[in-house]
């Protein structure tokens, strides 16, 4: 008795001090089907672009539970303009100050044959249960997708930016 009891509490110290599954995004692409850790820091801007480790937690999040099944249900290879933006990045692409991107909260996505509105309809659609928020940009061509949800999915379209460089945000049904 008094062994097996022993056994059980050194089964579960072992298993309350076991280390995380990972910190890096490298550890974290090890579970990853699609996607691999340079296409979350992807960057034209040429600054150092590395996550910090809550970061790649969170980004390891958005991959699991919204690209690779988003992935998986459309069938067509999913491409990441941004995901990843330390604040340096987020300032150089005029990014908001509060951009989910640099909490690895966020993924801006294009799919082959998707246009932006019908990429949103997909990602509603099949992992609407996991997004926050789903922006379609079509001059940019592609939509931004958030895993920081606290609510239903917001879908939503931007307006190409104004002649005072804002853009508008409308209310998608
Ligand atoms: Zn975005």
């Amino acid at each position: 008795m008094f062994p097996l009891v022993l056994v059980a509490l050194v089964v579960v110290a072992m298993a309350l001090t076991a280390p995380e599954r990972g910190a890096t995004l490298t550890e974290y692409a090890a579970a990853w089907r699609h996607f691999a850790p340079w296409e979350m820091t992807v960057t034209n801007t040429g600054l150092a672009n590395e996550p910090t480790a809550a970061a790649a937690a969170r980004i390891d999040y958005g991959v699991q539970a919204v690209l690779d099944p988003l992935r998986d249900a459309i069938g067509v290879p999913v491409m990441t303009s941004s995901v990843y933006r330390s604040p340096a990045v987020n300032d150089s692409v005029g990014g908001h100050s509060d951009s989910e991107h640099i909490n690895g909260n966020a993924a801006d996505i294009l799919a082959a044959g998707y246009s932006p509105s019908s990429l949103a309809n997909a990602v509603m659609h099949h992992v609407g249960a996991k997004v926050g928020k789903v922006i379609t940009y079509d001059d940019k061509g592609h939509v931004h997708v958030s895993w920081a949800a606290s609510g239903p999915p917001e879908r939503l379209h931007a307006t190409a930016p104004g002649a005072d460089g804002k853009r508008i945000y409308h209310r998608i049904q």
